[in-house]
């Protein structure tokens, strides 16, 4: 299995069908796991698609309509009944603090659950983590709305067999990690001699919003880009209105932007006859690339590395810190 992939908890906007239950994202990546717009019934979902809540540390709000934020209560308090040793941040636009105050407190129960919120005021980084940055962007809706991208830094990677060609080992591998050059007997290694630059990964989610500058920025280089399409070219004109987009808009942005991966989900109720096919084909005519159109409690992994970066690929030294 994947140490980075999503998992969809729901792919309903505004009502949820029969097969399609309101928003709900998990991206797990590595050690963390991010909750994306958690819509009603999530905390069920959440027991389908085999996660738990201990896997959250963090919990994205892109905007306060119900489809996209219901579920927080019950994720909040299931966080608090299962104890989660760690603490948690939440990010959503800072203009809706007091709604985001009510959903935190809509109920009774014995809250020792470490929240720690990280209201959006403005574009840019919204966190600087030594694995990735967590950035947000304006996005354009009937409410104040952000679209997020998380970023890992360009790295580099160490190559087991030049390694041993150069008599490092052990935790000599780390400190020269770190370092950059490490003294092994009478000569200087660097870490160029025993690594190849690794492209760092991107993934975008962007919901509910009209063609934006802010979408586009979001999907810049996204190796997955997740991204809302709430309707087809028949209905482009009921999205302008609403603030959606279409599927081929969501082509567009990942097209233009450089994406790799396009998941499509938050599709209106109205596709929910079997023709919900077309927003796929719609959005692939624009794109070119792969358009994946998301189920609920798939799982689907974040693409492996650029592949630019892949000409060598090799397990990594233990050592590595
Ligand atoms: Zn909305």
């Amino acid at each position: 299995m994947s140490s980075r992939e999503l998992a969809v908890l729901g792919t309903a906007s505004q009502a949820p069908t029969r097969r399609r239950n309101h928003n709900g994202y998990l991206l797990l990546w590595d050690d963390e796991g991010l909750l994306f717009d958690p819509g009603e019934g999530t905390q069920r979902q959440m027991l389908f698609a085999g996660v738990t809540a201990s896997r959250i540390t963090r919990i994205c709000v892109t905007h306060f309509h119900g489809d996209h934020c219901l579920g927080l209560p019950g994720v909040l308090q299931r966080l608090s009944l299962d104890r989660v040793p760690h603490a948690v941040d939440a990010y959503y636009p800072a203009q809706h603090r007091d709604v985001f105050a009510r959903l935190r407190r809509s109920s009774l129960f014995h809250d020792v659950l470490e929240l720690r919120e990280r209201p959006v005021e403005a574009a840019g980084t919204v966190l600087q983590a030594a694995a990735f940055r967590l950035e947000a962007q304006p996005l354009s809706h009937s409410v104040a709305a952000v679209g997020y991208r998380l970023v890992e830094p360009d790295g580099r990677r160490m190559l087991p067999g030049r390694l041993a060609a150069f008599g490092v080992t052990g935790p000599d591998i780390g400190l020269l990690q770190r370092d950059g050059r490490l003294v092994i007997g009478d000569r200087v290694v660097t870490i160029d001699e025993v690594s190849e630059p690794r492209h760092g990964q991107r993934f975008a989610f962007i919901m509910d919003t009209r063609l934006c500058d802010g979408a586009f920025a979001l999907a810049e280089g996204a190796d997955m880009l997740v991204c809302e399409s709430t309707f087809a070219d028949t209905e482009a004109a009921l999205a302008q209105e609403y603030g959606h987009l279409t599927a081929r808009q969501a082509g567009r942005i990942a097209a233009e932007s450089g994406a790799r991966l396009l998941v499509l989900t938050h599709f209106s109720q109205r596709y929910e006859r079997g023709d919900e096919q077309q927003l796929a084909d719609q959005a692939a005519e624009a794109f070119g690339g792969p358009v994946v159109l998301a189920h609920d409690l798939e799982r689907i992994p974040v693409p492996s590395r650029h592949p630019a970066a892949e000409s060598a690929e090799s397990a990594e030294p233990s050592g590595r810190g």
